[in-house]
């Protein structure tokens, strides 16, 4: 069993027997009252603080980003690049083929993917965190499909930025498969347990923390969605269901 904590993280001072005191997934234990006085990262939840995080910023489109976060960021398309360029391989491991796909990145902040909204994918409920850019060239009959590219929010910190990114090569990979008439909880559950996959695999605290976003998450699209697309490729095989989902443009039975 970990010690009894003795001292508040955030205000150092002692707790008495007794005392309510909470635990954030971090590890860190403070008094209760702190959870009225901070706010919480919009990426790792925990309470914007001097003494947590080094405090914090707030993005233009009203994000809070604590200086932990930022720490590793992802703002622009220079620093983005050779993150996707070391991403795309792995996913070529899985069995996820890309024919058609141009790997262009750009990075946009909230307000400008707003603006963007009509056409785009929004991959999380509340805040839209990337699109891709699809096109389709007819000639006669004959249908080709392009995606020119992938936008993802800009920064995130960079386990988070890696997840979306792969989430939205998932969208890429069902787009190019003509994989087109999914229910939404079975596209973007898909999407979702290959971020899941991806941070999985992972030895950092940060992707950790990003399994059990998934893991936990509530929303019956994203979350019920995605643990429902992990039991069935679970049930069937990772690679196998893949095999159906590309020959049979649907999944396979759960
Ligand atoms: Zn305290
Ligand atoms: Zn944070
Ligand atoms: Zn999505």
């Amino acid at each position: 069993m970990p010690p009894q904590p003795t001292h508040c993280a955030i205000c150092s001072s002692p707790f008495i027997p007794g005392q309510r005191y909470l635990i954030d997934w971090w590890g860190n234990v403070f008094c209760e009252k702190h959870l009225q006085e901070y706010p919480t990262c919009s990426a790792c939840r925990r309470l914007v603080c001097q003494r947590l995080t080094g405090g914090g910023v707030t993005y233009p489109d009203g994000r809070l980003m604590c200086q932990r976060c930022r720490a590793t960021a992802v703002d622009t398309k220079q620093q983005a690049k050779p993150v996707v360029e070391a991403i795309a391989p792995q996913l070529y491991q899985w069995g996820l083929r890309f024919n058609g796909l141009i790997l262009k990145i750009a990075v946009e902040d909230g307000l400008t993917i707003a603006q963007h909204h009509g056409q785009i994918d929004p991959n999380s409920r509340g805040q839209l965190l990337g699109y891709i850019g699809r096109t389709t060239e007819r000639r006669g009959n004959q249908e080709r499909r392009i995606v020119n590219g992938i936008t993802v929010l800009s920064g995130l910190p960079q386990e988070f930025f890696e997840g979306t990114v792969v989430h939205e090569l998932g969208h890429a990979w069902l787009y190019l498969a003509k994989v087109d008439n999914l229910p939404r909880w079975q596209e973007e559950g898909f999407c979702n347990l290959l971020a899941y996959i991806y941070h999985k695999e992972r030895p950092t605290p940060e992707a950790r923390w990003e399994v059990k976003r998934l893991e936990d998450d509530p929303d019956p699209i994203y979350g019920e969605g995605f643990r429902r697309v992990r039991a069935l490729f679970k049930k069937h095989g990772f690679g196998k269901a893949l095999n159906y989902t590309f020959y049979n443009r649907c999944f396979p039975p759960e």
